[in-house]
């Protein structure tokens, strides 16, 4: 970075740089390459999704130092594709380079403790919660949260690993020993009648933009489909908003965040989690927006306006995890045959596994439900072609 800083826009076909080589990763380079720009990824594997595509590639972890410097060398301004990235390298790339989002919207969403307490001192609604970190705490946090809770992984959750759900008092010490005695956090169990989830994007000048709520559906605590606009009233929709704007502002976010939460069964919405970039929630976005979420971490990025956010039409997503290769390879053409409006997504993964997400579809349609009816319709046709692929287990 020159000692005047950096430039206020980063124009094509300037280089980008994203950390982490998986979907999202992927998707934010083809953004930015549709845009013009040179787009390049620090990747753990040369034939990571991100890398397949990117214009050029440091392949190494994302901590190494050496990797990070010859990363700031060619990247221009820096992103993140997921948030467990270190944050010293993250505050060392920033000293080089703008990097957005910055150390401290990723700091706090890499660490559920942190970003619980984020949430509690800003007064921003979220599910009762406790600290664990020791026996005490543990009894403490049974008393506080009350039963069932959940307990929870401070950090490196995702997809529901690093959770045990905990129905009497007596069994918490053995969930919590299942979960190796690390730092957790004791939720509440909330009883949703919902989950939904806003994606923000705020620019450098502080302005911001959201997409309409997205309804998520999980299976086995994995995201299975969105729906966007989810089937909420007006009143919700626009709370929903409200408070994701209210994040990204408390957190002083440049770039994009997600924020999902709980709509209870009394109708009250609880923050759930954050997420410092893109979501799968998101990805409808590609073709139901004038601008993509990806878009978006693009703009703000390089100081670019946001884009509209508006939807073209209502649309819905449905999630391809490896488990449809059980039987062999997926039958592609039934399911785009079956229904010329699916759009089909794959990200180049080579080894499919149970849980892993592999690619999605997307189908827009004026009536949002009728949009997933179709997309599980399509994914319903992906019935293995041959059995040739072997699909290994215990992968996410
Ligand atoms: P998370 O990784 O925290 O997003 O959790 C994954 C999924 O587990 C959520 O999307 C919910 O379906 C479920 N879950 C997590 N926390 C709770 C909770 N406190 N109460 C009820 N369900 C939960």
């Amino acid at each position: 970075m020159s000692p005047s800083g950096p430039p206020a826009v980063l124009r094509p076909p300037a280089s980008l740089g994203v950390i982490g080589g998986g979907q999202l990763g992927r998707m934010f380079l083809q953004a930015a390459q549709r845009m013009g720009y040179r787009a390049g990824v620090l990747s753990a594997s040369d034939d990571a999704p991100a890398a397949q595509v990117a214009h050029w590639s440091v392949v190494a972890p994302s901590d190494h130092l050496p990797a990070l410097r010859a990363f700031a060398d060619r990247a221009e301004a820096v992103t993140v594709e997921f948030e467990n990235v270190s944050a010293p390298a993250l505050r060392w790339l920033a000293r080089r380079r703008p990097v957005r989002p910055g150390w401290r919207t990723v700091w706090v969403s890499q660490n559920r403790i942190r970003e619980k307490s984020f949430l509690t001192r800003h007064r921003i609604p979220h599910a009762p919660w406790h600290l664990v970190r020791t026996g005490d705490d543990l009894e403490a946090a049974v008393e506080a949260v009350g039963l069932p809770l959940i307990l929870k992984t401070a950090s490196s959750g995702y997809d529901g690993k690093g959770q045990v759900r905990v129905d009497r008092a007596r069994d918490a010490t053995a969930a919590w020993s299942s979960l190796g005695h690390v730092a957790c956090v004791a939720e509440g169990w909330v009883d949703f009648q919902a989950e939904v989830s806003v994606v923000v994007a705020r620019g450098r000048d502080g302005q911001a933009v959201t997409y309409p709520v997205g309804q998520n559906r999980h299976d086995r605590h994995i995201l299975d489909s969105t729906v966007m606009p989810a089937a909420v009233g007006p009143i919700i929709a626009q709370e929903a908003r409200r408070l994701a704007l209210t994040v990204s502002q408390a957190l002083g976010t440049v770039g994009v965040l997600t924020v999902e939460f709980f709509l209870t069964a009394e109708g009250r919405l609880l923050i759930n989690e954050l997420a410092p970039r893109p979501h799968n929630s998101g990805h409808l976005t590609i073709e139901a927006a004038v601008s993509s979420q990806f878009e978006q971490q693009v703009r703000a990025l390089c100081g670019l306006p946001l884009g509209m956010t508006n939807l073209v039409s209502p649309a819905a997503m449905v999630n391809v995890l490896g488990d449809l290769w059980t039987g062999g390879e997926p039958d592609w053409e039934a399911a785009l045959r079956a229904d010329p409006g699916v759009k089909l997504h794959l990200y180049g993964k080579r080894t499919p596994s149970t849980g892993r997400k592999m690619g999605h579809l997307t189908v827009l349609d004026p009536d949002p439900e009728a949009a997933l009816a179709r997309a599980l319709a399509a994914r319903a046709a992906l019935k293995p072609r041959v059995a040739r692929t072997r699909v290994v287990t215990g992968r996410g």
